[in-house]
């Protein structure tokens, strides 16, 4: 039986429990955090603290444990759970308090929880046949940038994907592509310029994302962050999406229109391959 973390205490996944009024389950009134694992080690776990960071303060949630603590509890769930590969999940909710739209009184402790996934990462099948993806409307809040656990319309834009035959949806907001549901959105066009949409408050700055843009400025590649169109998608020679358990993964058609000749790009797997080399350079 796998450990979670839990205020504290590392207890058996199937012992750890939490109040019905935690403001979590009540409202989404919590952000959270995902941070890869390979061979045991975090991927770049600093840039994941900093955007914990960000969003406890955009959420003013006060989080009682300090980023050497926070390291040290992702290693012990890691050793506990003798994982080699796949995730370690952070989430922090406002806590909890009997049902009030209005934020407990300061002091009032947050709830802290961390678990562990296995998951294949270097070794996905989708790395290999590309993914298939469909456009729709982006129909989320307007803080897009906060990595909050409000992700109903995400799951409803993959549930249409997967009723669609497709492996995930990219969102549309104002005739402009946002980002994929669980993912940051990129093309590459035919004169070589790597496209992804600048940030703002309508998608998440994705800690892969920052690390794939460092990755296309160090090897002298184009890069453009501006909008476009899932019609220029279509028609562009290469997509991929990137996450921090995906890494990079190709875009191989969009709404049943092929994506360049319809399979994984030759850019795009060399991006994947640069990520996987800066990974396996920072893991720690
Ligand atoms: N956008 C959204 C909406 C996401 O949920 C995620 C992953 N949680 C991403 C982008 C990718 O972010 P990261 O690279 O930090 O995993």
């Amino acid at each position: 039986m796998r450990s979670l973390y839990l205020n504290g205490a590392f207890v058996p996944e199937d012992e750890a429990k939490i109040s019905v009024f935690d403001r979590g389950f009540m409202f989404a009134d919590a952000i959270y955090e995902v941070t890869a694992v390979l061979h045991g080690k975090l991927v770049d776990f600093d840039l994941h603290l900093a955007r914990l960071a960000r969003s406890l303060a955009e959420m003013a949630l006060v989080l009682p444990l300090d980023n050497a603590q926070l390291l040290a509890i992702h290693r012990e769930l890691i050793e506990r759970n003798a994982l080699h590969e796949g995730l370690v999940y952070l989430q922090v909710s406002r806590g909890t308090e009997d049902r009030n739209f209005l934020y407990p009184p300061a002091g009032s402790p947050p709830t802290v929880v961390l678990y562990t996934q296995a998951k294949v990462v270097l070794e996905s099948p989708l790395a290999k046949r590309g993914m298939n993806i469909i456009g729709l409307p982006d129909l989320r809040w307007g803080r897009s940038d906060i990595k909050t656990t409000q992700l109903l319309y995400a799951c409803m834009a993959k549930e249409q994907a997967k009723a669609q035959g497709a492996d995930d949806a990219w969102l549309v907001k104002d005739g402009f592509v946002t980002e994929g549901t669980s993912n940051n959105a990129f093309i590459i066009t035919h004169d070589g310029g790597v496209v992804t949409r600048e940030l703002s408050n309508a998608l998440l700055p994705g800690i892969t994302r920052g690390a794939l843009i460092a990755l296309v400025k160090e090897h002298d590649l184009r890069l453009e962050e501006r909008a476009y169109t899932l019609e220029e998608a279509q028609n562009a020679a290469e997509a991929f999406i990137t996450s921090s358990t995906s890494f990079v993964y190709p875009v191989v058609t969009i709404d049943g229109h092929a994506v360049g000749d319809g399979k994984p790009g030759v850019l795009t797997q060399r991006l994947r391959q640069l990520y996987i080399d800066h990974a396996l350079a920072v893991i720690a």
